[in-house]
């Protein structure tokens, strides 16, 4: 495996299940410092108990994402643990509530707001001034492709991943020139535990959007997020990335 992020300090949100345990899994096989962190502490210290396991760093910090306060002290832990903040992934994520516009509940949009998109707003703001003062850094937003494209009956979560898009692009433009890198990742339906809430029967119709013939594996994601993590991707900034087996295509 390459250590090519040797020495490096990884910060990920939502890493104690499905595609952001991959990543850091990913993160720590690749030779970086990782800070796990989720609302699910069991899981979350199982993750860093396998990353340790291979010989690489890693520690849980247990944040809300959707809590600006948390979201600051993650940052602020993840500095004071390693020393530094190199590349960070906001992946943390829900699928909430799922109804068609007029139905959707006012508690529903402002749940999935709150954890899908403020949530990215909040991490990146702290995860900035940090990686400003150090004059690099890299940081990859969790998005969709329901962040480019609609679906019925997933208002909140279309708006929260397109949102994120536009923020990685704007944040993108402003400090691109301060040796940071931001980009967007939006996969296709990955096989993970968000979909349980999905019937038998959606699934396959799901699996049909994809012209691959499958749903994504987590880890076909998280080699993605890898590359654009480390300085194989040192000119690519302000870009939203598909890894969705031919979805948008079709
Ligand atoms: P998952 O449910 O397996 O993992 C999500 C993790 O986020 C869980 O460990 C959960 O505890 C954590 N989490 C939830 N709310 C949180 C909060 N408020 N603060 C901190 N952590 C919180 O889901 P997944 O499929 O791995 O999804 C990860 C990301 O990928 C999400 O942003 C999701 O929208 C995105 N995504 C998933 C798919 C898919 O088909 N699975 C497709 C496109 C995008």
């Amino acid at each position: 495996m390459d250590k090519d992020l040797q020495g490096k300090t990884a910060l990920i949100t939502g890493a104690a299940s499905g595609i952001g345990k991959a990543i850091a899994l990913l993160y720590g096989q690749h030779g970086a410092n990782v800070m796990v962190s989720d609302i699910d502490e069991v899981q979350g210290q199982q993750v860093v108990e396998q990353i340790t396991a291979t010989g690489a760093n890693a520690r849980f910090f247990k944040a809300d994402v959707s809590d600006s306060a948390q979201c600051r002290q993650l940052v602020q832990e993840t500095v004071s643990a390693f020393g530094s903040l190199d590349i960070a992934c906001n992946n943390a994520g829900i699928g909430g509530e799922m109804n068609l516009t007029a139905d959707y509940s006012l508690e529903g949009w402002h749940q999935i707001i709150n954890v899908n998109l403020n949530s990215v707003f909040f991490c990146l703001k702290y995860e900035l001034e940090v990686m400003l003062t150090q004059g690099a850094g890299v940081i990859v937003n969790m998005a969709s492709i329901l962040g480019q494209v609609g679906t019925p009956g997933s208002p909140g979560y279309v708006t929260a991943k397109h949102g994120i898009i536009g923020l990685t692009q704007t944040a993108a433009i402003e400090y691109a020139p301060k040796g940071i890198r931001i980009n967007a990742v939006g996969p296709g339906y990955i096989d993970t535990p968000l979909l349980s809430q999905l019937s038998t029967e959606v699934k396959e119709q799901l699996v049909s959007l994809h012209p691959i013939g499958r749903l994504g594996k987590a880890e076909e994601v998280a080699e993605l997020v890898i590359w654009l993590s480390s300085a194989k991707a040192s000119f690519v900034t302000g870009s939203y990335y598909p890894v969705d087996g031919g979805y948008l295509a079709k």
